[in-house]
């Protein structure tokens, strides 16, 4: 695994004087205007609705039509495996997609497309695990215009409804690639990168972890996906789809746990194929595969929970490790760096009106490595400032083997030169910071994105609520996710982990460019999937100039993050910090969603109950929903606004339940088609 060290990064210049390119102009003539009021009219008098979704047809039930989907949970109920539920709740919830999860004996009995326009069997399905009447549930509930997702199908006698007549299972699948269908269960698999996902690495491993199959078809399905050999060989379809009735099956050849949980816990066979400054969605394919099939099961009328707060596509977190000399430091060399590096970074955040993370390396120890360079001044002066302060351990080590200790460490009694331990540079890193700032400190980084294996339980141990320790292409996902404790996929942790995607690991002036154009490519395919990104940038000049005279400050990392922040507001996203985006998404994982809606000849309306079961106040939290709306109603205490296709609640509060009901409005198109110009 390469790792991403601000230590070994190499071959960075400095350069004073880097030239911006002009700004954007997103100024829209007036005469493309009128073009776009032309369009909402003709759009109107069409009265369709559904609007993203070409070929949708009105769907215009009578009565209200539900927009839960009901989970078959045979991994708990029948295989005992906690970890295979906890990987599909994960997608789940990720996705914002409501759900509900009955005994597997009586769920059957509860299948009506009116009320759940999607189920999905959790786990594999074993030979004889389903009975006449449970298939037969299922087979009208299908043909009545239910969907249905299911992995692994091996019962011979449930195989016919989804279209297979035998499945094949071994562990020599390194790859799944999608066929070029027009199937709407694809909407979102559009770049090389999400067209063929990795499994494993095929030339470290002679195998993967997990079985994964593939199926002999009968005529009537079509193949979405094939999986490959770790020569990148078909070896048979691994995705299928069969429509019967009005309604579609879909099997899948592998496992929720493979791809979801397994990845997110960093426990795959290195599928990852970059670790960096990349694009690598080899798991995100799999959620997105999910919510396209939701979004069309339910007729293009759908709500999910947003996954960032307000009516952004996406997010850019920006972070900073404060871990170098020069970062806490002024020079008092006139031709040096001048005031402390991590000064510059927040006036320049200041000008851009953003808030950041800094995580601060407490070093007050001078070892082999480096000298102590903890200074609280420099962390007053950026905390005072509102910034976002939070811990990058104590002195920076390597974390993977350190021992644990015992989590009753403090500074009066840690030693961490002699007796370093996993739970001291949590928590003695926390009480440092946390005499500067009087806040509590509830995030964390890894040093080198090194991650121990105990990480999470021992930081929910200390107190953490947030962790940014993986690279996001290393756990395949560019979505936040909820930690699971380290023993095998049983315990859920409160840790939201929020992966890295962007890095300024190498950037240099000679390179700043194109490291730029990576990571407005990796945004751009973010944001096509509402997945987040998190930046890093040291605030440091880079080690390279410890060397090298001609080096003399760190213009050009301010000048790549100015660019790149300038970049994301012009493609519509949150510029934010790590722990309010991970206090949102740990809210938002706790807020229950029953929503419907009722379609008339040329009028949806959608009614929405939220409840919020955690014991925190969520803020932002906000609905995507499948058509352009304008509130009708609402009775929370609180604002709750409409923009687009969003409904933006200012906030929920503990037990609070909100409802409201909403319509299609073709006010509502406007801004929808200005933020796409
Ligand atoms: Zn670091």
């Amino acid at each position: 695994m390469k790792s991403n060290t601000d230590s070994e990064r190499a071959n960075e210049y400095c350069s004073p004087d880097l030239k911006r390119p002009a700004n954007y102009s997103h100024r829209i003539p007036m005469s493309t205007l009128m073009a776009l009021l032309a369009l909402i009219c003709f759009l109107s008098a069409l009265q369709v609705g559904g609007w993203q979704k070409a070929g949708i047809a009105a769907g215009a039930p009578t009565s209200d039509q539900g927009l839960t989907v009901l989970v078959l949970n045979n991994a708990v109920d029948i295989h005992h495996e906690t970890g295979s539920f906890y990987a599909l709740s994960h997608l789940l919830n990720e996705m914002g997609i409501p759900f509900e999860t009955p005994n597997w004996y009586t769920g059957f009995s509860q299948l009506d497309p009116a009320v759940y326009p999607l189920v999905i069997i959790n786990d594999y399905i074993d030979q004889g695990e389903t009975d006449p009447e449970q298939e037969n549930y299922l087979n009208t509930y299908v043909t009545n215009g239910g969907v249905v997702i299911a992995p692994q199908v091996m019962d011979a006698e449930l195989q016919p409804l989804f279209g297979v007549t035998g499945y094949s299972a071994d562990k020599q699948k390194f790859f799944i690639e999608f066929t070029d269908s027009s199937d709407a269960s694809m909407r979102y698999i559009n770049r090389p990168e999400e067209m063929t996902i990795r499994l494993g690495h095929p030339i470290t491993y002679t195998e993967i972890y997990d079985w994964v199959g593939v199926y002999t078809v009968s005529s009537d399905i079509e193949v979405l996906a094939n999986a490959l050999n770790r020569d990148s060989v078909s070896v048979g379809p691994t995705i299928v789809k069969r429509t019967l009735g009005s309604g579609q099956t879909y099997t899948l050849g592998f496992s929720f746990f493979g791809l979801i949980l397994r990845s997110e816990s960093n426990r795959d066979p290195e599928a990852q194929r970059c670790y960096i400054d990349c694009f690598e969605p080899s798991a995100d394919v799999i959620r997105l595969f999910v919510r396209a099939i939701y979004e069309e099961a339910t007729g293009g009328h759908f709500v999910l929970k947003h996954t960032v707060p307000g009516p952004n596509d996406s997010a850019l977190i920006v972070t900073h490790d404060v871990d170098a000399w020069e970062a806490y430091h002024d020079d008092p060399d006139p031709d040096g760096w001048g005031q402390a590096v991590t000064c510059q970074f927040t006036d320049l955040e200041i000008s851009l009106g953003v808030t950041t993370t800094y995580l601060f390396t407490t070093k007050y120890i001078t070892d082999d490595y480096s000298p102590a360079f903890w200074y609280t001044p420099t962390v007053e002066y950026i905390c005072d400032k509102g910034f976002d302060c939070q811990s990058h351990s104590v002195r920076h080590m390597r974390m993977v083997t350190l021992p644990i200790g015992t989590c009753s460490e403090t500074f009066a009694d840690y030693d961490s030169l002699n007796n370093p331990t996993l739970c001291g540079e949590l928590k003695v890193s926390k009480e440092l910071v946390e005499a500067v700032t009087s806040k509590p400190i509830v995030s964390f980084r890894s040093p080198f994105l090194s991650f121990h294996r105990q990480l999470p339980e021992t930081l929910e141990k200390v107190g953490y609520q947030c962790d940014s320790s993986f690279s996001a292409p290393d756990v395949l996902t560019n979505y936040p996710y909820v930690l699971m404790e380290s023993t095998l996929f049983t315990t859920k942790t409160n840790i939201i982990e929020l992966p890295v995607a962007l890095a300024d690991d190498g950037l240099g002036p000679d390179n700043v460019e194109e490291i730029l154009d990576k990571w407005k490519t990796a945004i751009d395919a973010n944001a096509e999937n509402n997945a987040i990104n998190v930046l890093l940038i040291h605030p440091s000049k880079g080690l390279i100039c410890e060397s090298d005279p001609s080096c003399r400050n760190a213009a050009f990392k301010l000048y790549a993050e100015q660019e790149i922040i300038d970049y994301a507001r012009g493609k519509n996203l949150l510029v934010s910090d790590m722990t309010s985006f991970c206090s949102f998404w740990r809210t938002r994982d706790g807020v229950r969603i029953e929503a419907s809606y009722t379609g008339e000849t040329n009028r949806i309306t959608y009614t929405v109950v939220l409840t919020n079961t955690s014991s925190e106040t969520i803020s932002g939290l906000t609905l995507a929903l499948g058509d352009p709306i304008c509130l009708e109603s609402h009775d929370s205490p609180y604002a709750v606004s409409a923009v687009g296709n969003k409904i933006i609640f200012e906030q929920i509060a503990p037990d609070q339940t909100t409802s409201f009901t909403a319509a299609i409005c073709y006010e509502a198109f406007l801004p929808l088609i200005m933020k796409n110009y």
